[in-house]
């Protein structure tokens, strides 16, 4: 059995999994979300698209980061510039090295 082909520029496949508590957003992913308009001032997110509820469903999940290579929010690596998209469980991740 062979895996199907990753999408064009997708490197890794990388699986979403439950935590009781999302890792903290470092520094870097809060002004790049302040950035984009995806966080307030007071830190308070506001993703387009992302309700309350899947955001708050969102907070308990995150990644084991290929690219940064530790646990990070799933909040995070959603807004990542490598995040292509989420099926079934799994970020498909460019795969690019990140600067942070
Ligand atoms: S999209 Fe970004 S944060 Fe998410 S796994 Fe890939 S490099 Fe890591």
């Amino acid at each position: 059995m062979s895996d199907s082909p990753l999408p064009e520029g997708v490197k890794h496949l990388v699986p979403v999994k439950p935590v009781e508590k999302a890792p903290k957003l470092t520094d870097e992913a809060k002004k790049e979300l302040q950035s984009v308009g995806m966080m307030d001032d007071k830190g308070k997110l506001k993703i387009k698209g992302v309700s309350p509820k899947m955001l708050k469903r969102m907070k308990q999940e995150a990644v084991d980061c290929p690219v940064l290579q530790k646990e990070i929010a799933f909040v995070q690596c959603y807004v990542c510039r490598n995040f292509h998209s989420r099926i079934s469980g799994k970020v498909y991740c460019k795969g690019e090295p990140l600067t942070y």
